[in-house]
């Protein structure tokens, strides 16, 4: 016979806490506290395969259940010395939901039940107490009456029935407060309200105890399909096939008197993740009066002083829970006349920050192994270590007093506030005369760096996860809020339009970076002590105990990931940062955003706008000592590790001036007229350049560009390598669809190779590979393996190509279409596995089947994300490249992908301390 009722009670439980699909998280969570000795008041819990089983049978009950009920009663009414519906020694018992996941407030509850006129005339009689009694006792049909025989208001502007005639009460008696009823008044309104209750519904209040019983549970099972819980199911994905519990417990009493009391507490401090009780309480009070805020709870270390004894049992307890469950839980307590009882624990909720700490800490206190400890932190939560972050009350406060604009892209991570610039040239101006700017466009293009590395923060109008913006923005570790549509930006008056307000230049802004809102006005900040000690090494790591946690977790990490982590790094110092950060060398060296370092955009765009063969070979002779320096200083930072540098990519519009001021500066400084500069940049002109006249087809057309790249990274590595410091140059490819053209490139690289080497007398190892980004590449990977000799997937074009998406371009629909759960993510952010990952699936399989030992990583945005690189790491790839503040995020996320599948590799040697050289910059 199938058993559907379980009891517990008297130290002793049925159920046991890994029974949460059948009993529910409370019902099994009661088995186990009963169980572990806890004084948890008795009860039984009703599985939630009867929910099932009411819901395919017509709103009826398995034959058995009666008499399991019936039995299971007997034991409570044993445990506890007291009858349900006995006039001299009555029991009364609550009736609860409880689903296998937490729904708070979603379902229906009925407390107090088993009272009626016999009863309550006996109860009085053994607590000598009317007024709890009658107050107990109206509380009881008030529930009933809403939730089981559905008295409730019938549309949305009417009061609750009950609470009018509660109001009538207090009128006729001239008082205020509930309070100020006494048990006369109390058992009046028992009348009126079964009164009420007969007018409107034609059902009688019923006075036995075990019809009541049968109504309420009818009535919780009942609750499963109303409104609220569907709507609840479907936000949070759970199933309608899961069923509630129904638990049915006996009570227990805050309010009869100054010796009872009640609270919830939390075993470790939810916000700091401290190792401290933490919790609140009120004596003679019931738990809503604890969560309504009428009455202020006191913290629970008063009860130390209040009541020591039961204080010293609630302690004990915390300890024992921890203990059993290795997690800090969250419980609810009451106290009746001086006896304490737990009515529910539960995994408590808390912030990423205490997350961390409670993981790491329990691991020291050997609650937890390092593993679970991975387990338990998400990678996103890394950043409240990593980035600078608000002071939470100031920004709850700002928003609270409608200071939120707007909300726009979590592009780039961490707290910024700043005076509102609107163009590049300005951030940098400002930022000189020492002001913080947030530097805010409509979108930013490569002419933008300079200006974007002065700002606090970047606010963009458009564009999405891997818009310029929002990369840039990620590798420079800048806060950034992207695509953010509600924005009217006016560049030609400094202003823009939000929310009906007017911004202008020089106005405070803030930008949460975490979670795209943007607030008008000023919001402390706070900075990282990660960053402290590892960024500015302004902090001691032994003064930084925040500091420490981190790195015993990525000490764990390194421990059991098996991809390596490698960081996109244009710029000494953003290797340097990256290093710190535990990078094991460069996935994405972006050539042209070098190109508007210092000195280096006249020569280039003298490249560009060369019309001969001559010219454009004697701008790239002054861009190559230029270029040999940048690679000189990334090899010396990166001191040993592998470094791949990709050839240049972007449509070679993007590096000349389209105003016609800077056209004649340019013109002037290269000795040719105004008209022929203007006509040069009008034909790089192209409907659709990012399917245009870029990545390799611009090394294809000009060959000669190659080639100075490559002399540019083959001497600089050849002196770095004369220095004492190995080199481990991986030349890149981007683009390739046809392995004629990866050949062609190939053959260029090789031969420049070859000729530094002779030159130098030198030898040095190096790479060629590509990046896989447009679908023809992976498709075709087993004919472009046969010359690369590393795979990099550039999943920002990858997706864009697959998709038929623009990365620029996408946030006006894209956003609606993840709402409406047409992509259940932006795909820009974290990787599309269907569609997008089926092709890397496919070049990794072609791939390796011509080259065994192909090296794959991934350098497009979705190197940093933590679903993205679980995804890596179950096709296999070496590695992963991002930003290098997200670096720690990737480390994490690989560990825990690799605990995940069981593949967890034994120890390795943690990455290498950082170079010892400081930024150029
Ligand atoms: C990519 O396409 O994923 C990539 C890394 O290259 P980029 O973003 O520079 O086009
Ligand atoms: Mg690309």
């Amino acid at each position: 016979m199938k058993k559907y009722v379980y009891f517990f009670g008297k130290g002793k439980a049925e159920g046991r806490a890994d029974m949460k699909g059948l009993l529910g998280g409370k019902g099994a969570n009661l088995a186990e506290m009963t169980n572990i000795g806890l004084p948890v008041p008795a009860g039984f819990t009703i599985s939630t395969e009867v929910c099932t089983y009411y819901y395919q049978n017509k709103k009826t009950y398995p034959k058995t259940l009666t008499a399991e009920v019936k039995a299971a009663l007997k034991k409570v009414e044993s445990a506890m010395g007291a009858k349900l519906g006995d006039v001299k020694n009555p029991l009364l018992v609550s009736v609860r939901s409880g689903a296998r996941a937490s729904m708070p407030g979603m379902m229906d509850t009925i407390l107090n039940l088993g009272l009626n006129d016999a009863v309550a005339a006996g109860l009085i009689k053994k607590t000598n107490n009317g007024r709890f009694v009658y107050d107990s006792y109206r509380r009881f049909v008030q529930m009933y009456g809403d939730v089981v025989l559905g008295l409730k208001p019938v549309h949305k502007d009417e009061i609750d029935p009950f609470e009018v005639i509660i109001e009538e009460k207090k009128k006729q008696k001239g008082v205020h407060l509930d309070t100020e009823l006494d048990a006369d008044d109390m058992a009046d309104l028992v009348q009126r309200f079964k009164s009420a209750i007969k007018d409107r519904t034609g059902h009688d209040f019923p006075e036995n105890p075990m019809d009541q019983l049968w109504g309420a549970v009818s009535a919780v099972f009942g609750s499963w399909n109303n409104d609220r819980a569907i709507a609840y199911r479907k936000m949070y994905d759970i199933p309608e096939s899961w069923g509630t519990a129904v638990n049915v417990q006996s009570m227990v009493f805050g309010n009869m008197g100054e010796d009872s009391g009640t609270g919830v507490a939390f075993t470790r401090d939810a916000a700091t993740g401290e190792n401290k009780f933490y919790g609140e309480y009120l004596m003679n009070a019931q738990g809503e009066d604890v969560v309504a805020g009428t009455r202020t709870p006191l913290p629970i270390s008063r009860l130390a002083e209040q009541n020591p004894r039961i204080y010293g049992q609630l302690d004990k307890i915390r300890k024992t829970l921890e203990k059993h469950y290795h997690d800090m839980m969250d419980v609810e307590f009451t106290i009746q006349q001086d006896t304490l009882y737990m009515l529910q624990c539960r995994v408590g909720k808390r912030t990423a920050f205490s997350a961390i700490k409670i993981a790491v800490d329990m691991v020291t206190e050997k609650l937890i192994s390092d593993k679970e400890a991975l387990a338990r932190v998400e990678p996103d939560q890394l950043n409240q270590l990593l980035r600078p972050i608000f002071d939470l009350k100031e920004k709850a406060d700002a928003i609270k007093s409608g200071r939120l604009l707007a909300k726009g892209l979590n592009a780039g991570p961490g707290a910024a506030s700043g005076r509102v610039v609107f163009n590049a040239p300005d951030a940098e101006e400002w930022e000189r005369r020492g002001e913080k700017v947030i530097l805010t466009r409509i979108e930013t293009s490569p002419e933008d760096i300079k200006g974007m590395d002065a700002a606090e923060g970047i606010l963009t109008a458009r564009g999405g996860m891997t818009s310029h913006a929002a990369l840039v923005a990620r590798q420079m570790g800048k806060v950034c809020v992207a695509g953010c549509a509600a924005l009217e930006i006016d560049y030609a008056t400094h202003t823009m339009k939000v929310k009906g307000k007017v911004v202008r230049e020089g106005d405070w802004i803030s930008l949460d970076g975490t979670t795209g809102e943007v607030i008008e006005g000023r919001v402390a900040t706070k900075a990282s002590e990660v960053l402290q000690v590892l960024i500015e090494k302004t902090l001691a790591p032994e003064d930084a105990p925040v500091y420490q946690l981190y790195a015993k977790l990525m000490s764990w990490a390194d421990k059991y990931r098996r991809l390596k982590i490698r960081t996109n790094a244009d710029q000494p110092d953003q290797a340097l940062n990256a290093v710190a950060f535990g990078a094991e060398g460069i996935g994405l060296c972006r050539t042209e955003h070098m190109f508007f370092g210092e000195g280096k955009i006249g020569p280039m765009r003298e490249m560009i706008l060369a019309d001969t063969v001559e010219a454009r070979k004697a701008a790239l002779a002054k861009l190559l000592p230029l270029q040999r320096e940048d690679f000189e200083g990334i090899f010396e930072a990166m001191n040993g590790r592998p470094v791949t540098i990709r050839t240049i990519d972007p449509p070679l519009h993007e590096f000349v001036p389209h105003e016609e001021k800077a056209q004649r500066e340019l013109a002037q400084q290269m000795g040719i007229s105004y008209e022929k500069v203007h006509q040069r940049v009008q034909s790089l002109h192209e409907f659709n350049p990012m399917l245009g006249f870029r990545g390799c087809r611009l090394g294809i057309i000009f060959p000669e560009i190659t080639e100075m790249q490559s002399r540019a990274i083959f001497e600089a590595a050849a002196n770095i390598q004369s220095k004492g410091i190995k080199v481990e140059p991986e030349v890149m490819i981007p683009l390739v669809g046809n392995v004629k053209e990866l050949a062609h490139q190939e053959k260029i690289v090789r031969q420049v190779a070859a000729d530094v080497m002779k030159e130098k007398g030198v030898k040095f190892k190096y790479l060629v590979g590509t990046m896989i980004e447009i679908p023809r590449g992976a498709l075709t990977a087993d004919e472009i393996a046969g010359v690369a000799e590393f795979f990099s997937f550039g999943t920002n074009d990858l997706t864009q190509t697959t998709m038929g998406v623009s990365r620029d371009d996408a946030a006006r629909f894209l956003i609606p279409y993840v709402e409406m759960e047409i992509y259940p993510k932006d795909p820009f952010e974290v990787l599309d596995r269907t569609g997008v990952g089926q092709l890397m699936k496919i070049a990794i399989e072609k791939g390796r089947s011509v080259r065994a030992d192909l090296k794959v990583g991934i350098c497009g945005e979705h190197g940093g994300d933590p679903s993205s690189v679980e995804f890596c790491h179950q096709i296999n790839q070496n590695y992963v490249s991002c930003s290098p503040f997200r670096v720690p995020i990737a480390r994490l996320a690989a560990a825990r992908a690799a605990l995940a599948d069981g593949g967890a590799t034994t120890k390795k040697a943690a990455p290498k301390k950082g170079g010892k050289k400081k930024s150029r910059r």
